[in-house]
């Protein structure tokens, strides 16, 4: 198993955990680009959006309550973006499906 994301999954690999079931695990990134800023990960790989499929697209909306229920938690009030970056162009490192979480300070009219 040479996927990061599915070692850090597994707890192979540590990471500093915020919420974790069986089917998803959600930590904070290892190099932050906002003052919150975590990852929200399916256990199985899924290697990128591209690789969705009526099959496997139940674990993406169980991330999407998720992440409703972790903002609240964090009192993230003043707003946050969910981000998935898919293939080259968009700049994803790793490939295994993940939605980068962003808040803490105003991201307007960034997109990056
Ligand atoms: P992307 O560029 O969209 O594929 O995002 C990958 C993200 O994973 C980047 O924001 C990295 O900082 C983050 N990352 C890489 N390795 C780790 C790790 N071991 N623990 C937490 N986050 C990581
Ligand atoms: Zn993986």
């Amino acid at each position: 198993m040479d996927c990061l994301f599915c070692q850090i999954a597994a707890g192979s690999i540590p990471s500093k955990k915020l919420y974790e079931d069986e089917q998803i695990l959600a930590f904070y990134d290892i190099e932050p680009k906002t003052p919150v800023h975590f990852l929200v990960i399916p256990k199985t790989h899924i290697a990128s959006v591209s690789e969705i499929t009526a099959e496997n697209s139940a674990v993406v909306a169980h991330i999407f309550e998720v992440i409703a229920q972790l903002a609240k938690k964090l009192d993230l009030k003043n707003g946050y973006r969910v981000v998935s970056n898919c293939g080259k162009d968009a700049g994803q490192t790793v490939p295994h499906l993940h939605f980068h979480v962003l808040a803490g300070r105003e991201l307007y009219p960034d997109m990056a």
